[in-house]
Formats: structure tokens, sequence, C-alpha cells
């Protein structure tokens, strides 16, 4: 029984919560500050404060250089720390600022001769000498075939970038800070220890996906001793941010070969070389790989990308799927979610995988006749999870899967047309939100109905990325 005996001990109670609650978010507010700080330190030219006072005199330049900061990775402007600005400035990235000397230097600093030379001056343990040398003479590769530059290693004195392995305070006033955070950083050209390239022998050096690969850090890095800036565009080499993309196949992107060229002009090859462009979210023309939802979010996919659509800020994310899933193909052509088993399955021809999270679950890539297509089903449009039904949209028709008795519903195919009234086209893509069926086909999408069984709304396709322009 609940006597008032009790109450003073209840109240007291939640005094000394709360009191606990204030400490600790107090402790959070000053541990965010340092982070934000130190973040606009580092990459956003931030002067450094020795004193509090003085801190507190300079939250207006904070909050401007907060705001170039969101501008640059395409975030809502508010010059407040919110969540999404914090999760990019714990990213791991390179240690040359965002912007400042770097992106005005007047003269934009370049070599002067196409003819270069680099030294390496030690080795990181983590892989043989054969491996550093190929990864760095790979990353040199991907600079000189778009260019009319040219790499020749020398174990001289005087070679123009001297790359090295080095750790903490190393004596150039950009000191490096252990594993993760900061992981190299390079001078733009010149004489001495212009066009250097220095990585921070703390971390781990790969030749895989596993954090950091080398090749990629350093193809990167080549770019500021050739000249180059941070750029936006999230799918640039020259992007601040690491990301892991398959070193085997990489090619440099067009963005970053739009760069190089001009600087140093088109390459001497009569062909010019092209490289891969960045999908952007307001194309008019934009078509989706694959759609599904995510715990709440949904996740639209496109070649090596997904932008990922959070349910309740007004807020669109473009990724690598290598940044969520390392060991997952590119160019996926279907998805859904499994909602009772918190997995989202993904397709690719006849293969498909299953996702929990980050993770990709044991024993996949499975063949897709395991749900029971004839074997002249080679590949899958569309899927959609819906009340225990799987649906599977190929070419004109429509498979339904029985989640509970995990088979094939009798009677399918059957025409997507003729149960989906409207819907002509072939669906690139599908996914369930509410009672409708999200179909994309092209550049627009159709809302169908599941209750009234028709079509309510066509739009573009791209309103789901925010674009509100046509
Ligand atoms: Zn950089
Ligand atoms: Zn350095």
């Amino acid at each position: 029984m609940f006597s008032l005996k009790m109450l003073p001990l209840l109240l007291l109670l939640h005094v000394q919560l709360s009191k606990a609650f204030l400490v600790h978010s107090e402790f959070l507010e000053e541990k965010t500050t340092k982070i934000v700080q130190n973040y606009l330190e580092k990459f956003y030219q931030l002067p450094r404060y020795k004193y509090q006072s003085e801190r507190k005199n300079s939250t207006s330049v904070i909050v401007e250089k907060l705001k170039e900061m969101q501008q640059f990775f395409g975030l809502n402007i508010t010059g407040k720390p919110n969540e999404e600005t914090l999760e990019i400035m714990r990213k791991p990235r390179c240690g040359v600022p965002d912007t400042g000397n770097f992106m005005i230097t007047p003269g934009n600093p370049k070599w002067k001769q196409t003819n270069l030379t680099y030294r390496i001056i030690n080795y990181t343990p983590d892989l043989s000498e054969a491996e550093v040398e190929t990864a760095l003479e790979k990353a040199f590769k991907l600079w000189s075939r778009v260019s009319p530059l040219n790499f020749t290693k020398t174990s001289q004195e005087e070679a123009d970038i001297k790359i090295a392995f080095l750790q903490g305070d190393h004596g150039d006033n950009s000191p490096f800070d252990g594993p993760n955070g900061i992981l190299a950083h390079a001078f733009q050209p010149g004489p001495g220890i212009g066009g250097d390239v220095h990585f921070d022998a703390e971390e781990t050096w790969t030749k895989t996906s596993r954090n950091y690969n080398l090749f990629l850090v350093a193809a990167h890095e080549f770019g500021h001793s050739l000249g180059l800036a941070h750029s936006s565009d999230p799918g640039a080499l020259m992007y601040p941010n690491y990301a892991f993309s398959e070193p085997s196949t990489y090619s440099l992107p067009q963005d970053d070969i739009n760069g190089i060229q001009a600087i140093y002009g088109p390459s001497s090859n009569p062909v010019q070389p092209t490289g891969p462009t960045t999908p952007t979210a307001c194309d008019p023309r934009l078509t989706f790989d694959a759609i599904t939802t995510l715990r709440g979010e949904i996740l639209f996919f496109k070649d090596k990308y997904f932008w990922r659509k959070h349910p309740h800020l007004r807020r669109v994310e473009l990724n690598f799927i290598s940044l969520f899933w390392p060991s997952l193909v590119n160019g996926i052509q279907a998805a859904y979610e499994d909602f009772d088993k918190d997995l989202i399955f993904v397709f690719k021809g006849n293969q498909y995988w299953a996702l929990s999270g980050y993770d990709i679950q044991q024993g996949y890539p499975k063949n897709i006749a395991n749900y029971g297509f004839p074997s002249s089903v080679q590949a899958i449009d569309a899927a959609v999870s819906y009340r225990g039904k799987t649906y599977f949209f190929v070419n004109n028709q429509f498979w339904r899967y029985d989640d509970q008795s995990q088979s094939m519903e009798p009677g399918y195919p059957k025409s997507i047309a003729s149960s989906f009234q409207g819907i002509e086209s072939r669906v690139d893509a599908v996914f369930q939100k509410n009672s409708f069926f999200l179909f994309f086909s092209g550049p627009r999408y159709y809302a169908f109905d599941l209750s009234a069984r028709r079509i309510t709304r066509v739009e573009r396709s791209n309103r789901w990325l925010n674009c509100r322009s046509r």
C-alpha cells in the first residue's frame, strides 16, 4: 500500500535523480563544446583562445564557423551543434583544413614541372615495404592517368614529394592525434616541406577494407601535394572524410579529374579519361536501383551509393554502400525490410544477402531459388514486404511469398497491371509506408493506396530526397 510516510522519501529520490541528470547533461554539454571548438580550430580556422573568458566572447565567431562547416557538408545551416553536425565531426578524416588559407592561396599553388619525384622516408610496420610501395605507386597512377603529370620514385635527398609515417607532434605545427580522428595530411606544392605527405603512424594501415586503406588515403593526400583543396562532393576522392571503396576497381571520380585538369590541363592521352560522377538528388532524370525502409529510415540505393532519409528530420544523407557494409556489392537491384526478423534483404542478379543493421548475416549470399523462383527468373526488379507477405516484381509480373509457410503462394506470378492498376511500366523500386506501396518507375513514383486499390498520387521520384524543384 502507498502510505503518506513514503512520500518524503520518494520526493528526496526524485530530487537526487534530477540533480544527477543535471550534472550529467552539463558534462555532456561541456564535452560537446570541446569537440566543436577543437574541430573548428583545426579545420575552419577558428582562432584559438587561451582563457575561458575570451572563449565566452567568441560565441558569435563559433556560430559563423559552424555555419561554414554545415554549408560545406551540405547540412542544415543552423549554427548549432546538432546531432548531424556532431556525427560528421566524429568521422575519421584528413588533417588539411576545409577552408581558409589552403583554398584561397593566391595564384593557386602548382608545380612548374610535370615530371615529379617522390621519396619514401620510412615505412609502416603494418604492411611489407613492397606493399607500401605498390599502394603509393597505384595512388600516383590515379593522378598521372588523367593529367600531364608523371611520378618517379627516387632515393635522392631532394625529392619533390617526401612521404613519411609520423606520430604525435612531429615538428610541423600539425600534430597527429593517435588512432582515428586525423589520418594524414599533406602540404601544397612548393619547395622544402611543400608537397610532402605525412601519415599518422598510430593508425593501422591496410590493403583491404579494414581501416585504414593506405592506397585510398595516399591518393587523397597526393591530391593536396598537387595543389587540390577539399571538395564538398561526397563521392569525390578529395572529400575530407575517409570512405572505403574497393581499391582493385577504383577509378578517379570526375570531380577530381576536373580539379586536377583545371590546374595542369588535360591528359596527353588522345582519348580523355573520364570517371564516375556522384548522383545528385535534384537531377530530374534521377532513377533508383532499389528502396527499402530500415528501422524507420528509408534507404534509396543508386550505383555504389545510397541516400538515407531520416524519419522526422528533414534530412537526407548520401553515403557509400561500402561505408556501411564494406563487403557488400554495389548496384543493388531490389531490397525489402523483414520487420519480424529485423533484417533487410538485398538482391543483385540471382543472389541475395540478409543485413542486420551494419552486419551481413552469416551464410550469405544465397541463391534466389531458395524463395521458390523458377530458374527462368535470374534477377528481381523490386521487392516489398507487407502483412506477412513479400512481393517480388519481375518485368511485368509479380510473385507473392508467404513469410509464415516460407513458400511462394500458388497462382503466381500475376500481371502487375491487373493487381496494381495504373502501374503500367517496369518497377525500379518499391517500398511500403502506412497503407501505401510507393512504386518507382523511371523518374516518377506512384503512390498506390492498398485499401482503395488505386493510385492516389504521381510525382517526381526525387521529391523523396527533399527536391522541390522540377
Ligand atoms: Zn585532405
Ligand atoms: Zn605533418
